[in-house]
């Protein structure tokens, strides 16, 4: 039976010693004396989370419930050295029971449960809490630290660690992998009803880099400016999940409709994009994704905006895995299954440049985004952004989550409306400043957003609200430039929001790394541009 405080012990050690291999025995040394049902909880709350990332259960916990449980605690008479400290079970048993109260009271119900916990902590358990519930103590680093300690307690290659975080999607059940079954990390299977985190792409700019990076043929597929949909399916059971693994079956009865009538396989995992089309055009994405969020009007979406569906990947079929098989042959056994061509997302083998351009030109004059190429050898590599997909699009946008906000005036007093973006770091696990930006969004939408932040709200200065980094927005913006004035190094020039993408996570946003390469890539193509001029 391990306390909380000993985890915010060794959690503090972490941040203090400076050499990485020390940070990890730490927490190796930590894990590995814990019992069984502790590993999972301690690994998941020293990477600042609270539930399995396959899981959507939320606490529901706003900063006002916060401050107003914390303030009770502050002001009461009650020592904390005085009672018993609470073990990390405890910590998580409340915590679960706090995402649990739902509905009418269920605010009070949290703010009590909150209380009950709070006054059984010290103020640096209570520090490490706050962290966490507000996203402060940032995965990345932190997540990176806790494989490579799964790597030592099991003794394994760190590429088997990493294989087994791809496919079970959590830390706390690899490191109990990591203790209990170390064997089994390299081989860990999908498991059926558990979504993955999707592969991303990173982002090409010509059809001779697609060539370059791919090597012909090229692979390439429509891209669809829809919803990510992960599909599971079980003998003639089929569960479906977004881009953020929330189950949304029950939103999409058309899609179901659709895997069960036409494809042929007792267990699979899909993967493809959902879009509705009215009157031969694509809807907008901001109005599919009302389909999936608005509980109150799924019956008229449905009639409206009846989904088509294309599939492009299966990653799981009758028991096997199928993450380390090569795209092309993935794309094979999708053919094999799927009996109407309908489902398919539009792909085409191409040899040379002009059948790559006139491919691409015809996705556009489908109002599509563009194109999608997919390097033919490559695994799918859950939750990874790289190179083996290259997304090519006849704009540029970045995603950039919020980090702050500003109250506007004149015509948006009482809105919060000046969004500083962040993109980010990986090293620091932080999101780091790239500009400001009020342009973009409509009134309604400054309205959601001001709701929303306000919900997030971790400080406030002067006129601005510091907020939990989770809301993700897709931005325009003219120009990459080297900047002294933002802690990322660079601005962006004329930044414009194109889209609240609240579809996506905050671990989903442009890198810091992703920036620098686009910087430096059309430094390039405005020399080449010059030179050739
Ligand atoms: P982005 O959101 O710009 O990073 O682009 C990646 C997204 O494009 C994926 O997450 C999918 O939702 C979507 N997409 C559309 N068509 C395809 C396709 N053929 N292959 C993979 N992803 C696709």
């Amino acid at each position: 039976m391990a306390f909380f405080r000993d985890l915010v012990e060794v959690a503090d050690r972490v941040t203090q010693v400076a050499s990485r291999k020390e940070k990890i025995r730490l927490l190796a040394e930590f894990l590995e004396k814990l019992s069984p049902e502790e590993v999972p909880i301690a690994a998941r709350f020293l990477a600042g989370e609270v539930f399995p990332e396959y899981d959507t259960k939320e606490l529901g916990v706003g900063y006002s419930s916060l401050k107003q449980a914390y303030s009770v605690v502050r002001h009461a008479s009650i020592l904390p050295i005085a009672v018993q400290p609470l073990t990390i079970t405890e910590v998580y048993r409340t915590l679960e029971r706090i995402a649990g109260a739902t509905g009418e009271g269920s605010k009070n119900k949290k703010i009590k449960l909150l209380q009950s916990l709070l006054s059984r902590m010290e103020q640096r358990e209570i520090d490490f809490l706050l962290r966490v519930l507000f996203g402060e103590v940032r995965i990345g680093a932190s997540k990176g630290l806790l494989l490579e300690a799964a790597s030592k307690i099991a003794n394994v290659p760190i590429s088997d660690v990493l294989h087994a975080y791809m496919v079970l999607s959590d830390v706390g059940d690899v490191l109990l992998m990591a203790r209990e079954k170390p064997s089994m990390l390299g081989r860990a299977e999908l498991n059926l009803f558990h979504p993955v985190k999707p592969m991303l792409a990173d982002m090409a700019y010509s059809v001779e880099e697609l060539f370059q990076e791919h090597g012909a043929p090229l692979y390439l597929e429509y891209k669809y400016d829809g919803i990510r949909l992960q599909i599971h399916i079980d003998s003639g059971r089929v569960e479906v999940f977004s881009r953020r693994l929330n189950r949304i079956t029950e939103f999409v009865p058309d899609v179901v409709e659709k895997v069960l009538g036409n494809v042929k396989a007792e267990k699979a995992i899909l993967d493809g994009e959902a879009l509705a089309v009215v009157d031969g055009k694509p809807v907008a994405f901001q109005d599919l994704l009302k389909r999936v969020r608005r509980k109150r009007e799924r019956e008229k979406f449905f009639r409206e905006l009846p989904f088509q569906l294309h599939l492009f990947d299966v990653i799981y079929i009758n028991g096997r895995t199928l993450v380390k098989e090569t795209y092309s042959s993935r794309r094979s056994i999708l053919q094999e299954i799927v009996t109407s061509d309908e489902l398919l997302a539009k792909m085409k083998i191409v040899y040379e440049k002009e059948e790559a351009e006139n491919f691409y030109k015809e996705a556009l004059s489908e109002n599509h985004e563009g194109v999608m190429s997919k390097r033919a050898s490559s695994f799918y590599k859950p939750g990874i952004r790289g190179s083996d997909w290259l997304k090519l699009k006849s704009y540029d946008t970045i995603d950039c989550v919020i980090i702050a906000a500003e109250w506007g005036h004149g015509r948006r007093s009482g809105w919060l409306s000046n969004y500083h973006l962040g993109v980010l770091d990986e090293e620091s696990g932080k999101f780091l400043s790239v500009g400001k930006t009020f342009k973009g969004l409509s009134d309604a939408e400054f309205e959601e957003m001001t709701k929303k932040l306000l919900q997030l709200k971790t400080r406030e200065e002067g006129y601005t609200v510091y907020v939990k980094p989770e809301i993700v927005v897709e931005v325009d913006y003219s120009e990459i430039q080297r900047s002294k004035r933002y802690p990322s190094g660079f601005a962006l020039r004329f930044a414009r929001i194109r889209r609240i993408r609240f579809d996506k996570s905050p671990d989903e946003a442009t890198t810091l790394g992703e920036l620098r390469r686009r910087y430096l890539q059309k430094m390039q193509n405005k020399e080449l541009d010059e030179e050739e001029g």
